[in-house]
């Protein structure tokens, strides 16, 4: 993070500005609109904003067509456009121009608060001739408006502050994962000179893309990333994110169907890539049926292996098991890195005068489909954190679910935005 926060490139952390420097204080008001581009879904949102609270007045939710995430960033944006003019008109009767914020989930090198280039790629989108290029003005032509443009982690940590104001970090864990924290304005050495009314501004780490050399690397993990697109990149968010859970178990079983004789003669049926999704990897783990009635099923319907013995139904669960546990594991462990950067792990008790009962509070918000869709996953995080902090200092961290979080607090941050100018 240090590495990051010095340097363009210097750290594979990226640890981006994202020239966010005042979040929600819980006063705001009003009607806002908002589009949320994640990695598997689309939305469009209509929040109402006053007397604290945050209401999703309607929301449309679609899946990111597969040709468009292939296709031109024309056709991406157009069906963007098309799907918030429709929605804004059904709402108001006509297109009122309200303050817009744009949730992007995708790293973007900010220039401003509304504009910023995208750097690559990841969760498997490839449109050609995009990166580099201003993301947001292709939006605004699109649209033929302007919005604000924030990362899904910042709109989650707008979300997080608006309800709590001791929420300082961000954390996705959904199709990708990725995080962000409030940073002092003198600890960002790459922007030296950077003044804001607060002092701090919002870092988008990225953190997807961490590595180090002290992650084990398992064949499976290798094989995955020999499958992706984004080869080399990404590695943190391919141990823990939803787009990749499903298919490192995958790579697990097709290698103990090839090297012993627990799936018969179905090794060759489990030798597509992306078969087995996430969701259903959670459904395998979940299943406390005395036969594992629902795993069977699973096997059956999804990757055509029929008539498994009850002793190779456990074994799948087992490595779904593992996987899912070391996905939440290391998810903990750069939440507990981000509490350390900020101060906030126990660690400076002692120089601080600081003595333990008076441990600040702190909560992190989280969103993300694979977070909120899979308790397992949630307990295994927890219990990590314990792990890692101790009880006593564990009890100070709180992670709050923000649902809808990437999507209403941008529309929270074009609240912000809009009075402040
Ligand atoms: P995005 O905003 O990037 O489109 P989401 O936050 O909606 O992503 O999360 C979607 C991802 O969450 C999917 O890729 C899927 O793998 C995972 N997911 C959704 N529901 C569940 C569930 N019940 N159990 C485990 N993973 C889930
Ligand atoms: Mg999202």
């Amino acid at each position: 993070m240090h590495a990051g926060l010095a340097s363009d490139g210097g750290s594979k952390l990226k640890m981006l500005l994202t020239f966010v420097d005042a979040l929600p204080a819980g006063n705001e008001e009003g009607t806002y609109y908002s589009i949320d581009l994640g990695g598997t879904n689309f939305r469009v949102l209509k929040v109402e904003v006053g007397d604290g609270s945050v209401v999703t007045r309607r929301k449309v939710e679609l899946p990111i067509p597969e040709e468009l995430i292939k296709g031109t960033i024309e056709e991406l944006f157009n069906f963007v456009a098309v799907t918030l003019k429709e929605f804004v008109e059904a709402e108001d009767g006509k297109d009122e121009q309200r303050a817009l914020g744009f949730t992007f989930s995708f790293p973007v090198r900010q220039t401003s608060v509304s504009s910023g280039s995208l750097i690559r790629w990841t969760k498997g989108f490839l449109i050609e001739d995009v990166v580099g290029k201003d993301v947001a003005q292709c939006l605004n032509e699109a649209l033929a408006r302007s919005g604000l443009n924030v990362n899904d982690t910042v709109g989650t940590l707008a979300l997080g502050h608006y309800h709590d104001e001791d929420t300082v970090a961000a954390v996705i864990i959904g199709a990708g994962t990725n995080a962000c924290y409030i940073e002092r304005t003198d600890a960002i050495i790459k922007c030296q000179g950077l003044l804001t009314n607060s002092g701090g501004m919002v870092v988008n780490m990225e953190w997807g893309n961490f590595w180090s050399s002290h992650l084990p690397r398992t064949p499976y993990d290798i094989s995955l990333d020999d499958e992706t697109q984004n080869r080399n990149d990404q590695g943190f968010e391919k141990m823990i994110s939803g787009i990749y859970l499903g298919e490192i178990a995958r790579l697990v079983l097709h290698r103990m169907a090839l090297e012993s004789d627990v799936f018969g003669d179905a090794a060759d049926n489990l030798s597509t890539p992306f078969t087995l999704s996430t969701p259903l990897l959670a459904a395998i783990r979940k299943d406390d049926s005395p036969d594992l009635s629902e795993v069977r099923r699973i096997l059956q319907d999804h990757l055509k292996i029929p008539d498994t013995p009850l002793k190779t139904r456990r074994l799948v669960v087992k490595v779904c098991d593992i996987v899912t546990r070391r996905a939440a594991r290391l998810a903990a462990a750069g939440i507990v890195g981000i509490l350390k950067k900020l101060g906030r792990d126990g660690s400076g008790i002692a120089s601080s005068g600081r003595t333990r009962g008076q441990l600040r509070r702190t909560v992190v918000a989280i969103e993300g489909g694979l977070y909120e869709g899979y308790p397992e996953f949630r307990e295994y995080l927890d219990e990590a954190l314990v792990e890692i902090l101790g009880e006593e200092v564990a009890r100070t961290v709180t992670l709050e679910v923000t649902v809808d979080g990437s999507g209403a607090g941008a529309a929270l941050l074009a609240a912000v935005h809009s009075s402040n100018r």
